[in-house]
């Protein structure tokens, strides 16, 4: 992997830079917008972005411009300049960014945060995701130098389209139109069942990460957490995404949005 143990960061060059589009692609309602950052470093798995189109960005006519938004980097392949976003258009800001054709620009902001660290000595690592939270895992089975296991939820098959991003992955949906009927986390507990010597690495919405959180907690077995938070500047000025731990309040686009998940009590 790129990052340390110690110190899952690649830092970002000071100030926001100018990226141009290359292409977008459709997976079900997911865009993977791809564009080409010759000034950047290559991030490590988990770390984020802060995005804001060139154009267009809000600003209109009795309108205010738009905050950047965060982002995961969705893979970044090394001797390559091109980053991969996996967006879900939920508002003004991920439609505005779905939109974008290549040619035009994008401005970023990264990469920001800390990342995932590689999994503990004699542990296999175990990557779940839930809809566009799999965003993360695609750079982390990339970077994992031992193959990983990839157990994917989705809310039906529309949605599942996105599993198409990792290699190899067992899929849950919840209408059973793809793959396992049922959550993801029935997917770990069989996992769990065949080879309890695991290290989970996830990132989904809330109540998925906080069953993985509590699973890791009552079977003593190690994960790591990419949480999301409203965040504003993205590198640690606005305090808009502190969480609660059992450390105390951590901004997560500074600790995070990679979190131990023994530091946290409960993911909300
Ligand atoms: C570290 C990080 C990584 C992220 N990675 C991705 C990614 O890879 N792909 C992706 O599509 N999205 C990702 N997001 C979420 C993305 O930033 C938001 O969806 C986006 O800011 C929404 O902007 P909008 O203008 O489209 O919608 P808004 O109108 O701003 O928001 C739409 C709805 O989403 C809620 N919302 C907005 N931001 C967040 C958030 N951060 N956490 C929880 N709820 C939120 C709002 O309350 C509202 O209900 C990430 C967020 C963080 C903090």
């Amino acid at each position: 992997m790129s990052a340390t143990r110690a110190d899952p960061r690649v830092r970002a060059p000071f100030g926001r830079r100018a990226a141009t589009v290359t292409g977008a692609e459709r997976h079900g309602p997911y865009v993977v917008l791809r564009c080409a950052d010759p000034a950047g470093p290559r991030p490590a798995a988990g770390q984020f972005y802060m995005l804001t189109a060139g154009t267009r960005w809000g600003g209109g006519q009795d309108e205010r411009p738009f905050l950047p938004r965060a982002f995961s980097v969705l893979r970044a392949a090394v001797g390559s300049d091109e980053l991969q976003f996996m967006l879900e258009d939920v508002g003004p800001g991920t439609r505005r960014l779905c939109e974008l054709e290549p040619g035009e620009e994008l401005l970023l902001v990264g990469p920001l945060g800390r990342g995932f660290v590689a999994p503990r000595e004699g542990r296999r690592a175990l990557l779940v995701g839930g809809g566009v939270g799999i965003a993360p895992l695609a750079i982390l089975q990339d970077q994992l130098p031992q193959t990983s296991t990839v157990l994917l939820g989705f809310r039906d098959g529309a949605h599942a389209a996105g599993s198409q991003l990792l290699a190899d992955p067992r899929v849950a949906t919840d209408d059973g139109s793809v793959g396992h009927r049922g959550l993801v986390t029935d997917l770990i507990e069989q996992e769990l069942a065949a080879d309890p010597h695991a290290e989970l690495f996830a990132c989904g919405p809330p109540p998925m990460l906080e069953a993985v959180r509590a699973l890791c907690a009552d079977r003593a077995i190690p994960g790591q957490l990419a949480l999301e938070s409203g965040m504003a500047c993205g590198y640690g000025a606005c305090f808009g995404c502190v969480v609660a731990t059992r450390d105390g309040y951590l901004r997560l686009c500074l600790d995070g949005p990679v979190l131990e998940a023994a530091r946290l009590g409960r993911v909300r």
